[in-house]
């Protein structure tokens, strides 16, 4: 009985309190049902903290696949000139001329001007030129050339349609058209007619444009440094089969300093970089 009565008083009293300090007994079930919470709360923004990072890293990754190749840069068509396929863009500094990419045959440089930097020979003609911005980028390049001991001469700039006409017609006649077209370039496919290519030699091969350049400190020197100055040696040693030709450590074509930066760390040709190619 008795302690039916206290089970009863407690229960009373347990019920009072209840409807007494209802308030407090709510801002405690408050406080009770966000103590919940906030390890919930911490245990969801810890994964998800995770997953936003994990997320971050995918949306940092995921658009840089396909940005990769939307960097690619799109090649500008081609169009038929009786029966040559010819670019399109030629004055573009990317301008890909190569043997299935014709300049036409009329195209002439609009800001051909001469580089102040040494040539191999003393005449006034039409290949110490090249295109204003490259210009001064080889101006640049032999000016740090000059700062670095290194003494390398500029042999071959501008060649217009008409001359290297003649040079290709000429090597024909030497050596017939299959080997000709081995280093030179039928009319129209070469890059000298763009005003974005330069011939460069030293005194130390005698001033040849021959393989041996690639090999002397001024060859050597030439492949580190050009990149810097906007310029990439062209036709590779190992990519013959890409370019179509033979290794010519002496060409260097402008492509801007961006361009050449990532064409020299990647190892990669001008085709490679349009997404020919591709090995
Ligand atoms: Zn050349």
């Amino acid at each position: 009985m008795k302690s039916t009565i206290k089970i009863v008083l407690t229960i009373y009293a347990i019920l009072l309190v209840f409807v007494i300090s209802g308030c407090f007994y709510k801002s405690d079930v408050e406080v009770v049902s966000t103590k919940p919470d906030i390890p919930k709360v911490e245990g969801d923004s810890m994964p998800s903290k995770e997953q936003d990072a994990d997320n971050e890293s995918d949306i940092v990754q995921t658009p840089s696949d396909p940005s990769e190749e939307d960097t690619t840069p799109t090649l500008a068509e081609v169009i038929d000139v009786n029966g040559l396929a010819t670019i399109t863009n030629e004055t573009d500094i990317l301008v890909l001329v190569n043997k299935q990419r014709n300049l036409p045959s009329d195209y002439i440089p609009s800001d051909l001007v001469e580089p102040n930097v040494p040539f191999s020979f003393d005449e006034k003609l039409e290949k110490r030129k090249m295109r204003k911005e490259s210009s001064e980028a080889l101006e640049a390049l032999f000016a740090k050339a000059k700062e670095d001991g290194i003494e390398i001469v500029a042999q071959s700039g501008y060649r217009s349609y008409k001359t290297q006409d003649a040079i290709f017609k000429s090597n024909v006649k030497r050596k017939g058209e299959k080997e000709a077209n081995k280093s030179s370039a039928y009319p129209g496919q070469s890059e000298h007619q763009t005003g974005l290519a330069m011939d460069i030699t030293s005194a130390s091969v005698n001033y040849v444009l021959e393989e041996i350049f690639g090999e002397t400190p001024e060859g050597l020197w030439l492949a580190k440094n050009a990149a810097q100055f906007g310029f990439i040696i062209r036709y590779p040693e190992d990519k013959t089969d890409i370019t179509g030709y033979v290794y010519e450590p002496w060409h260097v074509r402008y492509v801007g300093k961006e361009v050449a930066e990532e064409i020299t760390e990647q190892k990669i040709t001008l085709e490679e970089f349009f997404g020919l190619n591709k090995s």
